[in-house]
């Protein structure tokens, strides 16, 4: 039955390519992942055991065929330990290396009581050829250590395969390919030492090494093309604490499931202990966040994270398991760096560059909401213009810095005259505008005769010159009565510059209000 013989051989040798092809294949075109040094070893050793095999079967005399027997258990015994190295790895579970190294210690032990067998007849009680069958076969009786050796490789393969399925079924159909083929794969040769062990096999030859071919094609196909190792599903759960983004989830009832690292980092209240406790009870001291999670209104906050106040993006995703809602997701963003910005360019975009003091269009908003809410209370409100004198001759004397130097002191002492609420704001070169709520004409009058003291005492020291400036004010005033939509934020102002400009007209160094000014017109 040489016909029969040559099948075996193929289909042996074709087991020994394919393994031999799978362990170039990913050494060459993968080499890292997950999984993927145990696979290396599994197919390098499996690819020995079996071309032994190969030679086991093409050998006549007992003593060859004993010879390949002890050159496959030198290399087979740690098959079933690799396989389950790279089911754990390529699972994503991180093994410690002390139990690596104690799954080693029984395929050693089996390789030790398999070459001295001949002492103690632990591993088999007699080898012989069979004489039933059509060419040579080795026929063993099996000692105990047999039988620990097999529950061994049954015990690694099956845990192996129990791990896949685990992650098979939380993965994407993509990762469930890969893991389906290789699961079957990995059974085959199982299946095989099945019909082996129990007699079952033509002539008795060992079904493993045959069930592998078919085995390795499996392997091939999980590994060529579903991408298996190349594109590895990661843990959900490493890719949830991996986040740079603060993630809290709380079911229906607002209470905490989970939370991630970054999350952890931004609120000091989380730790282990909240989880399973509502939200309310441990955001008791941020009423403000809390309210915002309640009302699931998306928007920015500001926290503090240790010493440093952080500005923090929420968003809220809602989990649904088809139709019922579970829970949400929280997302919280640090967008500090973007407030920042924001804020800064708000300010640059306000203020004005020289004096920091309102530039004209945001000194308007501001006086605006202030006119309106004079108006609504029915309150007084007065404004003050006011100009330097001879400002011209400055720069023309002392040169444009030492001008511009005058602008800032002069802005520092009016505004270190002001109360709070009171707005000031450059209005032009040389002119500012002050807006005064709760103020009547008397009390702003008073408040601008103290501007003018002060600038008209203080002397600017600038490079060996003393440089004394004046300035000449405007002061407008309005009760807003009911009812009475005579006043304007506008009409008050045109009315301060005309005081303003009567009071250059009386010499300069001077406050004049406006009704007076319209007297005297
Ligand atoms: P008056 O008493 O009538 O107000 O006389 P004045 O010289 O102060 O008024 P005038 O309007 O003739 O001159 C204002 C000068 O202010 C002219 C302009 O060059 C100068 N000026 C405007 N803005 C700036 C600035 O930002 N820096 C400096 N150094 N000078 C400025
Ligand atoms: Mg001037
Ligand atoms: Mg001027």
């Amino acid at each position: 039955m040489v016909n029969e013989w040559l099948i075996y051989m193929l289909v042996i040798i074709l087991a020994g390519t394919l393994s031999l092809f799978l362990c170039l294949y990913v050494q060459i075109k993968i080499k890292d992942g997950p999984g993927v040094k145990p696979y290396i070893y599994m197919t390098l050793f499996s690819t020995i055991f079996i071309f032994s095999y190969a030679f086991e079967l093409s050998s006549s005399e007992l003593e060859q065929i004993l010879f390949w027997v002890r050159i496959q258990y030198l290399f087979m015994p740690f098959i079933p330990a690799f396989i389950l190295l790279m089911c754990v790895e390529y699972a994503g579970h991180k093994i410690k290396p002390w139990i690596t190294y104690c799954l080693f210690i029984l395929p050693i032990t089996t390789i030790f009581m398999h070459n001295t067998n001949n002492l103690h007849q632990l591993y088999y009680t007699s080898a012989e050829l069979r004489s039933d069958a059509p060419f040579p076969v080795l026929s063993l009786q099996y000692g105990p250590w047999f039988y620990v050796h097999s529950i061994f490789v049954l015990l690694c393969v099956v845990m192996g395969v129990i791990i896949l399925i685990m992650k098979m079924r939380r993965s994407l159909f993509r990762f469930r390919m890969q893991l389906l083929t290789m699961t079957v794969g990995l059974l085959m040769p199982i299946l095989g030492n099945y019909f082996y062990l129990n007699d079952l096999s033509p002539h008795g030859i060992d079904l493993g090494p045959v069930s592998m071919s078919a085995s390795f094609l499996l392997h091939a196909a999980a590994i060529i093309s579903f991408q298996m190792f190349n594109v590895g599903p990661i843990a959900r759960d490493t890719v949830f604490e991996s986040m740079k983004d603060g993630v809290m989830v709380l079911n229906q009832n607002e209470v905490i499931v989970d939370f991630n690292r970054a999350m952890g980092d931004v609120l000091s209240s989380l730790s282990q202990q909240v989880i399973g406790k509502p939200i309310k009870k441990v955001l008791r001291n941020h009423p403000e966040l809390f309210n915002m999670i309640e009302q699931e209104a998306e928007g920015d906050i500001q926290l503090v994270v240790g010493v440093k106040k952080s500005y923090f993006h929420i968003r809220f995703t809602p989990v649904w398991n088809k139709t019922e809602l579970l829970g949400k997701i929280i997302t919280f963003v640090d967008v500090s760096e973007r407030v920042h910005i924001q804020q800064r360019l708000e300010q640059l975009a306000s203020t004005d560059g020289l004096t920091n003091l309102f530039n004209r269009t945001s000194f308007i908003t501001q006086a605006e909401a202030a006119f309106s809410a004079a108006d609504q209370n029915h309150d007084a409100i007065s404004v003050i213009m006011f100009d330097i004198d001879y400002f011209k001759a400055v720069n023309d004397t002392y040169g444009h810095g030492a001008g511009d130097a005058v602008l800032t002191t002069t802005a520092k002492t009016a505004k270190n005259t002001l109360r709070p609420g009171d707005v000031i704001g450059r209005y032009g070169g040389e002119e500012f505008v002050i807006c005064l709520p709760h103020t009547s004409q008397e009390e702003a009058r008073d408040l601008a005769e103290k501007i003018r003291i002060t600038i008209a005492d203080s002397i600017i020291h600038l490079d060996g010159n003393s440089i004394n400036v004046t300035s000449s004010f405007g002061v407008s005033s309005a009760l807003l009565r009911e009812g009475d939509h005579s006043h304007s934020l506008h009409s008050l102002m045109k009315e301060a510059d005309m005081a303003l400009y009567e009071a250059k007209r009386n010499g300069r160094n001077y406050v004049q209000a406006y009704s007076e000014a319209v007297e005297m017109m």
